[in-house]
C-alpha cells in the first residue's frame, strides 16, 4: 500500500539514534501488526530518492491516532539514515507498507518468551511489548537488550516503567562499553543468551539486529535447546 507521511517530531533517543514520529496523511487508517516495517522513500543529499525499510517502533495507536514511531540509527556515510536525521518537522515523505512477517500472533502469546535486541533492533520488539504488556496476566517475558553505553539505552524510562509496573516482565541490559559506575551485565548480547534461556526456559524467541548478531544469537539459542522453528528473526543487514 502506498502511504503519505508527515514528520510530526524528531527527538534524540541517544547521540546516534532519533525517534521520528510520523502522522499518516493518506490513508488515514493504517492497519499493521506490531513487528512489521514500512519502506520509506527518502530524498538524499545526492538528489536521489532512496528506499529503505524501517521497523515501526510503536504498537497501533500508542504514538497517537494515525501516528507511528520510527527509530533511526545514523550510520556513518549512510545516505538515508543521514537524510532522516536531518529531516525537518513538517516534511512529507512517501512510503510503502506495511511489510514483513516478523509477527507475534495471539495464539503464540501464552508461552514464556525471550526478546533479544541490539541498538535500534529494539524497535519492532518495543511495538510487540507495548501491545502485549496491556495485558496484566500472562507468561513471563524477558528482554535482553544490548547497547554501547548507558546513554545508548533506548526508551530507558519506558523500559524501567514496565519493570516497575509489570511483575512478569524482566529486563536485562548488557553494555559493550560500560563506564566504571555500571554494575549490570557487560559484553554483547550473544554472551548472555545461554544463561537467560536456562533461567526463563522460553518456548519462543524474537531476535532483531544486524546480521552477525542474529546469526550468533540464533546459534546459541539452538545450542541452549530452542528449536529453529521457535526462533523468529528480523535482520537489519550486514555490518
Ligand atoms: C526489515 C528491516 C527493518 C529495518 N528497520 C530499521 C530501523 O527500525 N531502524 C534503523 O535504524 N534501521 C533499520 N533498518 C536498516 C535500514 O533499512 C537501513 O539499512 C539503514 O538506515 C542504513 O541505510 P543508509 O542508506 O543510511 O546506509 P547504507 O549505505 O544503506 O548502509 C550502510 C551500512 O549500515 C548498516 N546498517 C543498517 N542498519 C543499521 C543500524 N540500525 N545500525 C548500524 N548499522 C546499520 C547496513 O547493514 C550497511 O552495511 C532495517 C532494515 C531492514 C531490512
Amino acid at each position: 500500500m502506498r502511504l503519505r507521511l508527515r514528520l510530526e517530531s524528531s527527538e534524540p533517543l541517544s547521540d546516534s539514534v532519533r525517534n521520528l514520529r510520523f502522522e499518516l496523511l493518506a490513508p488515514r487508517v493504517f492497519d499493521y501488526a506490531p513487528g512489521q516495517a514500512i519502506d520509506l522513500l527518502v530524498p538524499t543529499a545526492s538528489g536521489l530518492v532512496l528506499k529503505r525499510p524501517y521497523s515501526i517502533a510503536s504498537a497501533p495507536g500508542r504514538a497517537g491516532p494515525n501516528r507511528v514511531d520510527i527509530a533511526v540509527t545514523r550510520v556513518p556515510a549512510g545516505p538515508v539514515s543521514t537524510a532522516l536525521h536531518a529531516l525537518g518537522v513538517g516534511s512529507v515523505l512517501d512510503a510503502e507498507g506495511p511489510r514483513g512477517g516478523f509477527l507475534w500472533p495471539p495464539e503464540e502469546r501464552n508461552v514464556p518468551t525471550l526478546f533479544i535486541a541490539a541498538g535500534t533492533g529494539l524497535a519492532p520488539l518495543r511495538a510487540m511489548l507495548q501491545d502485549e504488556l496491556n495485558r496484566t496476566n500472562g507468561p513471563r517475558l524477558t528482554l535482553l537488550f544490548g547497547c554501547r553505553g548507558q546513554p545508548n539505552i533506548l526508551w530507558a524510562r519506558e523500559l524501567t516503567s514496565w519493570v516497575d509496573r509489570i511483575p512478569r516482565f524482566e529486563l536485562a541490559v548488557t553494555l559493550s562499553r560500560p563506564d566504571a559506575a555500571w554494575t549490570g551485565l557487560t559484553g554483547y548480547v550473544q554472551n548472555h543468551v545461554v544463561h537467560r534461556v536456562a533461567r526463563l526456559r522460553p518456548s519462543l524467541a524474537f531476535v532483531c539486529g544486524l546480521t552477525p548478531m542474529i546469526e550468533q544469537v540464533s546459534e546459541r539459542l539452538m545450542t541452549a535447546g530452542l528449536p529453529r522453528r521457535s526462533i523468529r528473526t528480523e535482520d537489519y543487514g550486514p555490518v
